[in-house]
This record gives C-alpha cells, sequence and structure tokens, in this order.
C-alpha cells in the first residue's frame, strides 16, 4: 500500500479540490481528511458517518464543587490563568472555583496541591473522528472543537486508522488530504508518506510557502513534487516558482490553469473529474497519470 499526501503551504491553493478529482480517478484507494482544522473534503464526498469515536488530546483538571472549601490555592497555583471564582455554592462555602477547560493546559499542579482532594484530572474530549463511506471509497476524517489544540495527535490518529482499514481491505492506496503550514499537524501529516504532492498558487505567500514546505519535506526525506494551481494568473511567479522548485531538486509536473469550474463543482458536491469533461479535467488526470507514475 502506497501513501500520497496532498499539502500545501496554507490554506485556500485548491488542495483539497484536487484531492477529491484524485478520489474520483483512484480505483482502490482509501481516503484520509488530515486537515483537522480547516477539513472541508467531507463537502464533496458527502461521507455516510458508520463509527464515530471521541478524541482525547489529553488531559484537563476538573474542580468538585461539592468538595472545594473555596480556599484559592488551585488558582494561586496556576500559572496558565485558568482557574476562576466563579463556582457554583456548596454546603461549606457561598462561592466555589472552576477551571475554564480551554485555558486549562494540562500540567496536573493544581490536582496535586489541593488539601480538600476536590479536583480531578480526566481525559479531555476535544472531537471526534470518525469512520464513513463515500461513492469513491472509505473515508477517515474528524472534526476538532473550537479553539482546540492537539490537531498534530488528531492527525496521527486519523493517518493510523486509514492505513489499518487500508490494509484490512488490501486497498493499494492511502490519498491523505494533509494539514496546511508547516507546524505539527503537517509534520504528523507527512512523515512517513510514500510522496508528497505540494498544491501551491502564483502569489509571492505560495512562493515562499513552497520554500518552507519543500524544505520540510527534505528534513523528513519525503519525495515531493509540486503542482502550481491557477499557475495562468500570474505566470511570472508561476515561473520563478518553478525555478526555485528546480534549484532544490524538486520538479514542478503540472501547472493547472485557473477554471471557475473547480468552485461550480463544489457548489454541487463534485469533484471537478465528475463535473466536468473539459481542458482541466484534462489536465488533472494528466497531473494523476504523473503522481502514479512517482508513486512507483
Ligand atoms: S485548592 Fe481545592 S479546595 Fe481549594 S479552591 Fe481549589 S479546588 Fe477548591
Ligand atoms: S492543570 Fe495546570 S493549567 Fe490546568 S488548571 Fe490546573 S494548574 Fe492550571
Amino acid at each position: 500500500m502506497k501513501e500520497l499526501v496532498v499539502i500545501s503551504g496554507k490554506g485556500g491553493t485548491g488542495k483539497t479540490s484536487i484531492v477529491a478529482a484524485f478520489a474520483a480517478l483512484a480505483k482502490n484507494a482509501v481516503l484520509a481528511d488530515c486537515d483537522v482544522d480547516a477539513a472541508d473534503l467531507h463537502l464533496v464526498l458527502d461521507p455516510k458517518i458508520k463509527q464515530t469515536t471521541d478524541f482525547s488530546g489529553g488531559k484537563k483538571a476538573f474542580i468538585i464543587a461539592e468538595k472545594c472549601t473555596g480556599c484559592g490555592k488551585c488558582r494561586d497555583m496556576c500559572r496558565f490563568d485558568a482557574i476562576h471564582f466563579e463556582g457554583p455554592a456548596n454546603d461549606m462555602v457561598d462561592k466555589t472555583f472552576t477551571v475554564d477547560p480551554v485555558s486549562c493546559e494540562g500540567c496536573k499542579v493544581c490536582v496535586e496541591f489541593c488539601p480538600a482532594e476536590a479536583m480531578e484530572f480526566n481525559d479531555s474530549i476535544n472531537g471526534q473522528w470518525y469512520i464513513s463511506d463515500t461513492r469513491f471509497g472509505p473515508m477517515v476524517h474528524a472534526r476538532l472543537g473550537i479553539a482546540e489544540e492537539n490537531s498534530g495527535k488528531l492527525v496521527t490518529v486519523i493517518r493510523k486508522e486509514a492505513k489499518k482499514i487500508a490494509q484490512e481491505q488490501k486497498r493499494d492506496l492511502l490519498i491523505v488530504d494533509g494539514s496546511p503550514g508547516i507546524g505539527c499537524p503537517v509534520i504528523a501529516s507527512i512523515t512517513g508518506a510514500d510522496l508528497v504532492l505540494v498544491v501551491t498558487e502564483p502569489t509571492l505567500f505560495g512562493r515562499h510557502d513552497l520554500g518552507r514546505v519543500a524544505q520540510l519535506a527534505a528534513n523528513f526525506g519525503i519525495e515531493m513534487l509540486v503542482c502550481i494551481n491557477k499557475a495562468d494568473i500570474n505566470p511570472q511567479i508561476a515561473d520563478q516558482i518553478t525555478e526555485d522548485a528546480r534549484q532544490r531538486g524538486v520538479k514542478v509536473i503540472a501547472k493547472i490553469l485557473y477554471d471557475e469550474v473547480f468552485t461550480r463543482a463544489q457548489i454541487i458536491k463534485a469533484s471537478v473529474v465528475e463535473y466536468t469533461g473539459g481542458a482541466i479535467t484534462e489536465q488533472i488526470k494528466t497531473l494523476w497519470k504523473q503522481v502514479m507514475y512517482a508513486l512507483g
């Protein structure tokens, strides 16, 4: 089983549209949406959820209001200003303390030092991940709670589960819609992949981001190819990106032209290759063949 990860330096490059088109072109793939902070592959693939599992990115403190004596020691010890004098009354005091789960960093200091043993340290549920069926095969995806972190850990869970399904069902390809940026989630997306395809656009940001992503892939020793999407909106920068890539020993394998059919296809929840048999579909089919060739 081979693993292809599609990433971009930032959002909005058309990465997910290209992943959706690949999903439609692949014959025997499992799909994984690891862009957990802005998951939108489901908008095109319309997955039917078969299994939902809670995701815990770590533990957080929790105050048992009935036991809290209101001494305030926990608040004094918390370096993250996560404990506030806003809890309900109990038999002992008119007001108790509470932990703000968004601010709590899970250091456990307060729990260790509470004289009344009024604190618990529990798994916090940060989101859910799903195993679904789509018209193109199984898909693993997730939803992360608002302002939740640990998306790198969730990405690792999604890839692991998607690989498990691929092995169980003897599928020969895993297509991953990777996280944008160069932080922990994208590292979790690409580590150990067979091939990374970077989708970029001909803007100064796109050029800058590509350099950072290329460095990241090089650091992890992962083969990388580049596709410049909307290449005709600024051919000069597209050429500069091609030259930058060449100097880094990375190949630009496609320059896809700007076309509104990407948006029109998305509106009706279709991939672009399902929506039209036009020039863009031919360009994406050629890109797909090149990617498959590189995967071997
Ligand atoms: S240290 Fe314990 S008893 Fe004191 S305010 Fe905090 S939770 Fe309540
Ligand atoms: S676990 Fe640490 S961060 Fe969370 S409330 Fe307690 S002291 Fe503050």
